[in-house]
């Protein structure tokens, strides 16, 4: 009896192991963010196997110029896949395929022969085009760009960073007429260079944020192209978000294992946690609590025309449906916890500040408006700067931190309101993310203030997962989005508790403490 188990045994467990349990697969995750490239392969079901991550240098060439080097992009990408695989202790021919989430509207030029960058990246932060912008608004083009594009003229999106490259740069507008330069956003340059230089697109979401690009037709815009006189064979071919785009080139240095894996799936960073929050069905939201905070909510196959200075683009192509995605975004939200630890020394660290929080049961009439660099969506006020109002005698720190928690808060539910306003379908819930999402009484405020369950995952890398979800979809990995909404889990629901009344007659307060704050300096200050 032993001697035949021992033959049989295994033989039948293999075979049984092979039918029930085929080979694991995985999906590399590339997020390269403004400040790190970053690595995560996930497995099938959705969880992290491993992560690698490398800096790279900020560059400040004048006052409110930003720029990278997109050499040191794709060097520390390059590390961050090849640490992350090794790390991961699997056989690379198991990575089924590699998704790319990046930074938006950071723009690089490159020579198509021999890969170099003509100039450094100009950063999405760069403010270096804001002439170039006043102008093309003094033109009338304003209107245009927002019918076509859903977005308002601002130097944050690419379009001028190129013109700006082109028009500044010796040489550069002669080589690009000549057709020897590509142009593109990170998404582009990264996947021309994985691909040996084969592929030169970008994926609808990424060319949403350039100011060129119609979201209606999907296509790059003829006019928009000329008033920005940007030779449009420059430009990147528009791909959908899912889709093999090429493969990774052989003998790439530090990658020459993965050669072949196909390159599947890319979306812009947010539209990416949109779609790793599984945010797939009109009315669905998400929040990402970073140092800003980065509300976008799925308003179905149609682009919506904001009444609050909202943009919309296009959240992701995948299977030939188009998603669009509203979007706002706050200037200050985690921020302001910094600069209540670097700035006024209150608080040694985050987590303390929520303690503080905690140990009140509410701010005692202090309200903090932190418009240290103007407000945003729905005020659009750029001469308003900070405030703290509502001090009395008995003020301590634990009210000043708790007001910082709910100010961002407040400023999310703001948002929310606008976006309510312009969707055709309200809000059902906010998904959220983010540094500061850990935050448990932040995220009660939060719920309390919109009156809405505000829903943590288990899953907090969502940008990369959203990566990896498009590129796992693209190569059978994952069959459908019923499929990768069963692989999101709630780590926490916070449902609204205290009563609705108290809860308006706070953000009424704050309504007035940000009157207060508004038009501050004058306006050439
Ligand atoms: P970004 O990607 O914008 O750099 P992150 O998503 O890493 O931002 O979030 C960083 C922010 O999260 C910081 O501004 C910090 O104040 C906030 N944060 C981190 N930990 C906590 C915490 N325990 N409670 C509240 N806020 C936190």
């Amino acid at each position: 009896g032993k001697i035949l188990l021992n033959h049989s045994v295994p033989r039948f467990f293999k075979n049984y192991q092979r039918r029930k349990f085929p080979m694991e697969t995985y999906i590399a995750a590339l997020d390269q963010g403004t400040t790190t490239s970053r690595a995560i392969l996930f497995n099938s079901r959705g969880e992290i196997v491993s992560k690698a991550q490398y800096p790279f240098r900020q560059i400040f060439p004048q006052p409110g110029w930003v720029e990278h080097d997109p050499m040191e992009i794709w060097a520390t990408t390059v590390r961050a896949l090849s640490e992350a695989v090794d790390a991961a202790h699997i056989d690379p021919k198991a990575i089924a395929g590699v998704g790319i989430t990046n930074q938006r509207e950071t723009a690089i030029l490159w020579d198509r022969r021999t890969g170099q960058p003509v100039y450094n990246a100009i950063v999405w932060q760069c403010r270096r085009t804001a002439e170039i912008c006043d102008r093309l608004k003094a033109d009338g083009l304003g209107e245009t760009v927002t019918e076509k594009t859903g977005l308002l003229i601002d130097a944050y999106f690419s379009g001028t960073k190129l013109k700006w490259i082109m028009d500044h740069v010796p040489g550069v507008r002669q080589r690009a007429e000549r057709g020897e330069l590509c142009a593109g956003t990170v998404d582009s340059w990264l996947i021309w260079n994985l691909t040996g230089g084969k592929a030169h697109v970008t994926d609808y979401s990424n060319a949403s944020r350039t100011m060129l690009f119609n979201i209606y037709t999907l296509q790059w815009d003829p006019a928009l192209c000329a008033a920005l006189d940007i030779p449009m064979d420059l430009l990147p071919e528009p791909k959908s978000n899912s889709e093999v785009y090429g493969h990774l080139a052989s003998g790439l240095p530090g990658l020459e294992d993965l050669a072949g894996i196909p390159v599947c799936g890319s979306a812009g960073d947010q539209q990416s946690a949109l779609f790793g929050q599984a945010c797939f069905t009109p009315g669905q939201a998400k929040n990402t609590y970073g140092t800003g905070c980065f509300t976008l909510m799925n308003v179905g196959d149609t682009p919506v025309r904001s009444r609050s200075g909202l943009v919309t683009s296009v959240g992701w192509q995948v299977a030939g449906k188009t998603v669009y995605a509203l979007e706002g975004s706050v200037f200050n939200a985690g921020s302001t916890i910094q600069w209540l630890r670097d700035e006024l020394g209150l608080i040694q660290s985050a987590p303390e500040c929520d303690r503080l929080a905690e140990s009140v049961p509410d701010s005692g009439g202090v309200v903090v408006v932190p418009a240290f660099t103007g407000l945003g969506a729905p005020y659009w006020d750029m001469y308003a700067r900070g405030t703290i109002v509502g001090l009395t005698r008995g003020s301590t720190k634990a009210h000043i931190a708790r007001a910082v928690l709910e100010c961002i808060a407040y400023q999310t539910a703001d948002l929310v309101r606008v976006m309510n306003a312009d969707a055709p379908c309200p809000l059902t819930e906010l998904r959220v993310d983010g540094g500061a999402s850990v935050s448990d009484i932040l995220m009660q405020i939060q719920a309390d203030l919109l009156r809405l369950p505000v829903d943590r995952p288990t899953q907090v890398e969502t940008t990369a997962f959203g990566a990896a979800a498009l590129a796992g979809l693209a190569v059978g990995v994952w069959n459908g989005f019923d499929e990768l909404a069963a692989l999101r889990r709630s780590q926490c629901v916070f449902r609204p508790q205290r009563e609705e009344e108290a809860c308006l007659a706070d953000l009424a307060r704050w309504h007035r403490a940000v009157e207060r704050s508004r038009s501050w300096i004058e306006n050439n200050v």
